[in-house]
């Protein structure tokens, strides 16, 4: 059961964070795995780390998904490496922070056209590609803020990540008649550089709040990922699976034992 040997799987924004962490479950798994961000360098050294963990390839591919073309050109240059796609993880996201009362029309722009148009126009790059996998699927990262919580400063943040569901419930019913899921993860938490970077403190009182007590790791969410992508999970599409060791069930801080 399970096995994701030979599928070819594209993830954007895998040259780090959570991204890395799909790639790096899918390539241990034995998948051919392409990765996809803007910057070259982080690209190599990413591609350098993750070679060698599985049977299957790993390439590096730039891409802007807020760029239509750009993703089209990316879907052309992982089909030439694998000879196909299986499974898109399209994971690429940016989180700037920006109070409601001071948010410009640019700062907005910027977090729709990644994290709302880029998850659109990466999946439409992908579609004939996954349609001739006959098994396709797209696992999309989402998150528990907008879908489900909220947190100051990220409005613009969690609408974008709302949207991604919405996206998904009525991409979910046009491409199942072409044998291709589209679900999404919801990550809480996750430990990854940028956050490591806000220092101990911040991250134990940020695990205190968690019922599983501590951050997730990105191969939590690789996980979850590479269950969706499964040919075993094929009767599964249009769901998001929150994936934060609890962190969206404590009612109060109290809820949460000490
Ligand atoms: P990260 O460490 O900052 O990595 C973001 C990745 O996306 C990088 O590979 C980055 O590479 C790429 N990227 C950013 N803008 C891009 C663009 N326009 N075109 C192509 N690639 C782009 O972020 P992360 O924390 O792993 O977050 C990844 C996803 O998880 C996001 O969708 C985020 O919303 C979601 N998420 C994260 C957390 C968390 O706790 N970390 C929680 C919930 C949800 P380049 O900069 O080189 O392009």
């Amino acid at each position: 059961m399970f096995s994701l040997a030979g599928k070819s799987v594209l993830v954007t924004g895998g040259s780090k964070g959570i991204g890395r962490g799909i790639a790096s479950v899918f390539a241990a798994a034995g998948a051919n795995v392409a990765i996809a961000a803007r910057s070259r360098a982080d690209l190599d050294s990413a591609v350098a780390a993750l070679d060698g963990l599985g049977a299957g390839k790993v390439v590096g591919v730039t891409v802007d998904v807020s760029d239509p073309d750009s993703c089209t050109a990316m879907a052309a240059e992982v089909v030439e490496a694998f000879g196909g796609l299986d499974v898109l993880c399209a994971n690429a996201g940016i989180f700037p922070d920006a109070p409601l009362q001071t948010m410009t029309p640019a700062q907005l722009a910027e977090v729709l056209d990644v994290n709302v148009k880029g998850t659109v126009y990466s999946v439409q790059a992908c579609l004939d590609a996954l349609t001739a996998s006959g098994r396709g699927r797209v696992v999309l990262t989402s998150s528990i803020t907008g879908p489900i919580t909220g947190f100051p400063g990220w409005s613009h943040y969690g609408a974008s990540k709302a949207a991604q569901l919405g996206f998904m419930r009525t991409a979910a019913i046009e491409l199942a008649p072409h044998k291709i899921t589209v679900n999404a993860v919801l990550p809480g938490n996750i430990l990854t550089e940028g956050l490591a970077d806000l220092g101990d403190d911040y991250l134990a009182g940020m695990a205190r709040a968690i019922p599983a007590g501590a951050l997730g790791t990105p191969e939590d969410i690789g996980y979850a990922a590479a269950f969706l992508a499964s040919d075993e999970a094929g009767y599964i599409t249009g769901q998001a699976i929150a994936v934060d060791g609890g962190q969206v069930l404590p009612e109060s801080p109290d809820a949460v034992s000490p």
